[in-house]
């Protein structure tokens, strides 16, 4: 029986009402009447829920479908202004006792080079991070209780924490290890990690079960309650995720909508996130194998659909995409994106011998972050290296009334143009400083509260003078 504050995954992730929600959205999908009245009800920007969504997704109308779109541009523009905020992720360990079939770490695969890094290699890969100007990763590793413990996980993020590299420090880990028990979340809380991310893989427990048929990650209760106990762990922003191309995408949008209800309707507060991956090839991985993969239309109608649905929660997209697809999604609403990742254990340092691949997937976009910053600066966008939030304590519900209040403008906006001033001093190429410095000046007169403009004004003069680090 469906029941969105249930704690029982089966519950609150119901397959009947998913069915049910299915159904639903095949019956109204041209009932253009429904569909501009659900069109109408999101432009007043509190959100969809999982059936009036997947009736939009349904709807072939070309006119509609074009509505949807111009109205993911226009939400992302009055939430998230113009701003695109920058990650790397930091693989420390393959080592897996799962058996999770579209992953290159599974146990059985004898085709990758296990490798775990030391605190000593974390050290060097993140001085290679901040070199190129991250300030802010997403950690990641296999599933391992044996090699990868939670003091493991711990110690490491300590280690990334304490490092100071010329002007720069790692400002913000984000955590994407496997599901684990209140007391690991209430650990990775007191260690200061900034987003836990787990990704759901799929919603369709029967699938889930056969695509995780060994190890910890088969109990799909286990895995989908994770988040629950996060928060209950006090970890308040936490971001969910499907790896599409395992299921019908439809299903997944759907089951992806009612966790985000369930997490705010059990917490008071939503994702944090959410990532949009796709299965891609890697060592041993065949992503034809699976036969639910999406074209690129679909993939951006899904984007734009959650923009529309949830516009209070950021969203990701890796460099599994290429430049031209995390184009036009950006556009549609995402916030944050990955720059020059290495998605082997220790690649930022040293490029991995061929006969060692430790790559959980094949990077599509494998430009330099400086190449990306410019691209981005060139399609107008603000890449920012912020950290803000979560330092001064706005997570969870407190980051969403930020975004609620439309104050967003006032802080996040400056923290873009001081953390991209930064740098430019620091990392940039010569031509991307250029660009960058004049986007800088136009877009200081975008902050509406005069003080707050001078304040910013004055710290971009002290980061030229030497000084890092300021934020609203
Ligand atoms: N082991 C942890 C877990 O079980 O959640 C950490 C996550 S793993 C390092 C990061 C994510 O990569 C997975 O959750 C999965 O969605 C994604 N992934 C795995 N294999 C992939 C593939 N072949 N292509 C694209 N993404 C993949």
């Amino acid at each position: 029986m469906y029941d969105v504050k249930s704690m029982k995954a089966e519950e609150f992730i119901s397959d009947e009402e998913i069915r049910e929600t299915l159904a639903y959205a095949d019956e109204n999908c041209e009932n253009l009447e429904l569909v501009d009245a659900l069109l109408k009800k999101a432009e007043a920007r509190k959100g969809l829920n999982h059936r009036e969504a997947s009736v939009l997704l349904a709807c072939q109308d070309p006119e509609r479908i074009q509505r949807m779109y111009r109205l993911a541009e226009q939400i992302k523009k009055d939430f998230y202004g113009n701003r695109i905020v920058m990650f790397a992720p930091l693989y420390l360990s393959d080592y897996c006792v799962n058996g999770c079939v579209y992953c290159p770490y599974h146990a059985g695969n004898r085709l990758i080079a296990r490798k775990k890094l030391s605190q000593e290699e974390i050290r060097r890969e993140v001085i290679a991070l901040q070199d190129m100007g991250h300030k802010r990763l997403a950690i990641e590793a296999g599933e391992d209780p044996v090699n990868n413990p939670i003091e493991y996980i711990l110690e490491s993020i300590k280690t990334i924490y304490s490092i100071q590299h010329k002007n720069g420090a790692i400002r913000r880990v984000n955590v994407n290890i496997a599901a684990t028990t209140v007391e690991d979340y209430r650990k990775l809380k007191e260690a200061g990690i900034g987003t836990y991310i787990l990704f759901q893989e799929t919603y369709h427990k029967e699938s889930y079960e056969k695509l995780h048929p060994t190890g910890p990650k088969h109990n799909y209760a286990w895995h989908t309650e994770a988040m629950d106990r996060a928060m209950e762990g006090g970890i308040d922003d936490v971001g969910l995720g499907v790896l599409f191309g395992l299921e019908m995408y439809r299903y997944e949008f759907a089951g992806l909508l009612m966790h985000a209800e369930h997490l705010e309707a059990v917490h008071g507060v939503g994702p944090h996130t959410i990532s949009v991956p796709r299965v891609k090839r890697a060592e041993g991985i065949d992503p034809s194998a699976f036969d639910n993969g999406i074209s690129d239309d679909i993939f951006a109608k899904i984007c734009a659909l959650i923009r529309i649905c949830v516009p209070y929660t950021g969203m990701i997209i890796s460099t599994r995409e290429s430049q031209a697809v995390r184009e036009k999604v950006i556009r549609l609403g995402v916030s944050q994106i990955s720059g020059a990742s290495r998605t082997s254990v220790g690649g930022y340092a040293e490029e991995e011998p061929e006969d060692e691949c430790s790559e959980q997937f094949d990077v599509s976009d494998k430009r330099t972050l400086d190449e990306v910053v410019r691209w981005l600066m060139d399609l107008g966008y603000i890449p920012s290296f912020c950290t803000a939030c979560y330092r001064e304590g706005r997570t969870g519900d407190r980051f969403m009334s930020l975004c609620k209040s439309g104050q967003i403008q006032n802080c996040c906006h400056p923290n873009a143009l001081m953390t991209l001033k930064e740098y430019l001093m620091d990392y940039a190429s010569a031509e991307t400083r250029e660009v960058g410095e004049k986007l800088i000046q136009a877009e200081l007169a975008n902050i509406p509260r005069e003080r707050t403009r001078e304040i910013c004004a004055e710290h971009l003069k002290q980061i030229e003078e030497g000084q890092r680090d300021f934020r609203f």
